[in-house]
This record gives C-alpha cells, structure tokens and sequence, in this order.
C-alpha cells in the first residue's frame, strides 16, 4: 500500500535501520524505542491486524523475534525479552521485541496498583466467572 508507512520501509521507499530482511520479513529499530534495542519486526506484505497474518508468516515473524530476544539477552545482559503485537500507531502488523530491563518495559497500566517499584497482580475473578469465560471462549475459539 503507497501510503502505509512500514510498506514504504519494506519496500525500501524510506529508510530504517535494518536489523534483518529475507523475501517475507524485516527487522528494524523503533525510532521510538522504550530501551535501546526496541525492535519491530513486520511482514513485507501488507496485513494490518496480527490474527490475520498466514501461519507461516505468523512463525516467520516469531522466529525472527525469537532470534532477537537470544541476541538482545547477549548484548544487554536482560533476564527476559518481551514480544508484543498492539496494532497501535501503524496499521500495518508489527511484533515490537523489547529488552526488559525492568518488569514495567512491556506493562499494562493492570499490573501498576502499587505504583511503578512494584508489580501487582490485577485482581482474580470469581471461580463462577472463569467459567463462564472459559466455555464462551472456547465457543468463540470454534478450533474443532
Ligand atoms: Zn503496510
């Protein structure tokens, strides 16, 4: 698509700084990275939502973050590397792989009830309600 941005940097119409790119992916910094390193990693066709990416470019992607997350543990010495789709900002799938220097780098604002020096757990729901979740879940899941 000529007007999405990461189809441009795909097709190399802008420039990024390129960590990797076969015929089907591409890794790239963040240009607005939460730690240094922050990447995305985006298929080279244009697919806007994550669910809707074929397999094989689903495992493609991960593969690639995988890799990253291995490096990104050498370079920066982190205990873990967090992965994340969140189709915000550029509607075009992006996986951002983040070193986590600390618990919050990936965090929803769930997790922050005793403030940014801790890491709640949200509440829990009642059993009844697992339930009920889990069946409609499932039904929805429709996975045969
Ligand atoms: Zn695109």
């Amino acid at each position: 698509m000529a007007d999405c941005l990461f189809c441009r940097i795909a097709a190399g119409d802008l420039p990024a700084y390129r960590l990797y790119e076969d015929a089907h992916i591409l890794a790239f910094l963040d240009l607005h990275p939460v730690r240094e390193g922050h990447a995305l990693v985006i298929p080279k066709a244009h697919h806007v939502w994550f669910e809707d990416l074929p397999e094989d470019l689903a495992a493609r992607i991960t593969h690639c973050a995988q890799d990253l997350a291995r490096a990104m543990k050498r370079l920066y010495g982190v205990p873990r590397v967090g992965m994340a789709f969140t189709g915000i900002h550029v509607p075009h799938a992006h996986a951002h792989v983040v070193p986590m220097h600390h618990v919050h780098d990936m965090t929803s604002m769930a997790y922050l009830g005793e403030g940014l020096d801790g890491f709640s757990a949200p509440p829990q729901l009642p059993v009844e309600t697992m339930v009920e979740v889990a069946e409609r879940l499932r039904a929805a899941l429709d996975r045969g």
